[in-house]
């Protein structure tokens, strides 16, 4: 969609100095992505304001965090012990598919593929000859997770993210930012200054008067979006008619008993509610949509099923899923909640921030041109619409018929991508992943069939084995799985020997 500045001429001043507004997670990984690798460049100023503070949730990652902080050079044991993180191995969901159904998406690849054919295929078979076991046991992250284990592993590893205190994650990377020349400065931005004849943003104003100047402007200012939107006017594309909530509360509570390596998702009569271990104490929260569970429900519903003290009182939260239409728009660049959000559902929040600076520090101007605009925009709208879709598949593929939430969501119409891909794996047992998109294969196919949708075919590549040879296949993997996870020690035991607190 046209906005005024569309006409308007670029400027050819080359871009020395950043100014990032806002010191949520956003804004500190922001940082710490630009000044680690850009820093002796480029000046890089944060602005952030603790009188208005961070929105305070965030706590569940998924593997890729690991990559952002392999490039920044972050050492595991001292961020985990910085962070009070706890290793999360995979997503447990309870009552998704129906009321008293389980089901786990892991991180971990499930068997082992053929090139021509992944592992569900023979399974299939494998299920049809009466040889197979559940799906489940042959994954060793999902085993790990349900036997509350966990090790690195020289060879062949566990794959696995991380549930992190994300108030301290921020203070974390304040001070490794620091440590490579950003600068921070404490105030409440009052005001943006903008160009007239080019519509690049100048300036920003502070309450105490301070003006900062900058060549390029990073707004992390959240659910805000002070710079993006309600300056430069760039709307905001509604996805609420896919994904219906828009509320939620959230509390801490006090750790009961060993953290256990993964996520809770369990399904409500109009949301869902979430648990996080982590070595201090555990995240919990419930989402909602607030046009099917009243905002007492969703407090007594969080409240009354609670396992431990709660630290204090639940913060409710207000948020529209969605994105901007454009990321970057003439000299700003949206990150975080400020760009993009659907639900924490799959923990991909923190995931978009970190593509956000990737992205940037791989298109990072000297010059900014509409070209390099162009290309950082439909890449960061392809990959956050593919985790939309993701997202989606757990509402839409489910047996639940039992409130007009759990119908709307069943019987709505959906993205065409999305409806593609579960049309063809219902057909054909295949997932085809598509370069750049985060879920891979495996998390497509546990996802599908935890919620239910089981191929009707599968590959002839399954037929090959003869069945005494598929059974002693299926046998091995399993064998193999099963023996890997015995080996792991307990989650918590490793935790306080590899990263105690500090
Ligand atoms: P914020 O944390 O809101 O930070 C905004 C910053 O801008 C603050 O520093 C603020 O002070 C500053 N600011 C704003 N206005 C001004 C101003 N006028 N002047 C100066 N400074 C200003 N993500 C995950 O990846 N995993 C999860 O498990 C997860 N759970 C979530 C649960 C819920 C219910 C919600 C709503 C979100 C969740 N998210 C999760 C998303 C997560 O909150 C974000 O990933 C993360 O917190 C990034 O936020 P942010 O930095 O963009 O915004």
């Amino acid at each position: 969609m046209p906005t005024p500045h569309d006409a308007l001429p670029f400027p050819t001043r080359p871009v020395r100095r950043v100014v990032i507004a806002g010191g949520g997670t956003a804004g500190w990984m922001a940082a710490a992505g630009l000044s680690r690798a850009l820093g002796k460049a480029v000046e890089i100023v944060l602005v952030e304001s603790e009188e208005i503070g961070t929105i305070g949730v965030g706590e569940a990652t998924i593997p890729t965090l690991m990559t952002f902080h392999r490039l920044l050079d972050i050492k595991e044991q001292a961020f985990m012990a910085a962070t009070q993180a706890t290793v999360k191995l995979g997503i447990q969901f309870d009552n998704w598919r129906q009321v008293g159904h389980r089901y786990f998406h892991s991180f971990g690849t499930t068997g082992k593929d053929h090139w021509m054919a992944n592992f569900v295929h023979f399974w299939r078979r494998g299920r049809e000859e009466g040889v197979a076991e559940d799906y489940d046991q042959y994954c060793v992250e999902l085993l790990a997770a349900l036997e509350n284990r966990f090790a690195h592993l020289p060879r062949n590893g566990v794959n696995y993210a991380y549930h992190l205190d994300a108030t301290l994650y921020a203070r974390y990377l304040r001070r490794f930012s620091e440590s490579f020349g950003a600068r921070r400065i404490e105030g409440r931005i009052v005001d943006v200054l903008t160009d007239a004849t080019t519509g690049f943003i100048e300036a920003i104003t502070l309450a105490d008067g301070q003006r900062i100047e900058g060549d390029l402007f990073i707004d992390c200012t959240g659910f805000r979006a002070l710079l993006i939107g309600q300056t430069l006017g760039v709307a905001f594309e509604d996805w609420s008619h896919w994904l219906l909530n828009d509320r939620a509360f959230a509390v801490p509570t006090v750790l009961a008993g060993d953290p256990v390596p993964y996520t809770r998702s369990i399904a409500e009569a109009g949301g869902w509610q979430w648990r996080i271990p982590l070595q201090h104490r555990a995240g919990n929260g419930i989402v909602y949509s607030s046009r099917h569970m009243d905002d007492d429900t969703a407090r007594s519903t969080l409240l009354g099923s609670l396992d431990a003290e709660p630290l204090r009182d639940p913060i409710q939260l207000r948020f529209r899923p969605g994105q901007r239409q454009r990321y970057w728009h003439r000299n700003c660049v949206a990150i975080g909640l400020a760009a993009s959000f659907v639900e924490p559902l799959e923990s991909t929040t923190i995931h978009m921030i970190q593509r956000g600076i990737v992205r940037l520090l791989q298109s990072f101007p000297d010059v900014i041109t509409p070209e390099g605009i162009d290309a950082y925009n439909a890449q960061l709208a392809g990959e956050m619409e593919h985790v939309r879709d993701f997202v989606i598949l757990h509402y839409h593929a489910t047996g639940r018929r039992d409130t007009d939430y759990w119908r709307t969501v069943a019987t709505m119409d959906l993205p065409a991508s999305l409806q593609a891909r579960i049309d063809l794996f219902r057909e054909t047992g295949n997932v085809f992943h598509v370069p750049m998109e985060l879920f891979a294969e495996n998390s497509w196919i546990q996802v599908m069939m935890g919620q239910g949708i089981e191929p009707r075919q599968f590959h002839p590549a399954a037929r090959v084995m003869s069945p005494p040879d598929l059974a002693r296949f299926l046998r091995d993997v399993q064998v193999q799985a099963r023996r890997t996870v015995d080996g792991l020690p307990r989650h918590g035991d490793y935790l306080r020997q590899y990263c105690p607190a500090p």
